[in-house]
């Protein structure tokens, strides 16, 4: 998709602070981001939406998936102690079509965390 940002950034035609990438997806810092550390897991495949995912794709899905706790850890969002009381963690999430809020149509996984110490938690 040739006005597609994301396929741009793929495509290394426009630049972006790369977390990962192998021959399937690859993960950036958001340029605007709402959490202390916000990266997007992207796949390189244009699919618009997650409503336009098939059965095709459950195996993507579930690399992005898979790749979300890996690397919120590596970056400094990692979930750790869990019955320790808050302590590190993140939300993951699939913006999805205009009610739900996507601005750009290249199917990402959003993933936000990191440490609030103005929310009291470290
Ligand atoms: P969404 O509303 O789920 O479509 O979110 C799109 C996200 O992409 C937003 O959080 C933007 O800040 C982010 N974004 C847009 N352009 C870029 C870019 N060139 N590099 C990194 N993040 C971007
Ligand atoms: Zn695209």
């Amino acid at each position: 998709m040739d006005s597609c940002i994301f396929c741009k950034i793929v495509a290394g035609t426009i630049p972006a602070k790369k977390a990962y990438e192998d021959d399937d997806m690859i993960a950036f810092h958001d340029i605007n981001p709402a959490a202390p550390v916000h990266f997007l897991i992207v796949p390189k495949e244009h699919i618009p939406t997650l409503a336009d995912c098939g059965d095709k794709h459950q195996a993507l899905l579930g690399k992005m998936m898979l790749l979300a706790p890996k690397l919120a850890q590596e970056l400094g969002a990692g979930y750790e102690n869990a019955e320790d009381g808050p302590d590190g963690g993140f939300k993951a999430l699939f913006n999805t079509g205009p009610d739900g809020g996507q601005e750009v149509y290249h199917l990402h996984l959003h993933v936000m965390g990191g440490s609030r110490p103005w929310k009291g938690q470290r």
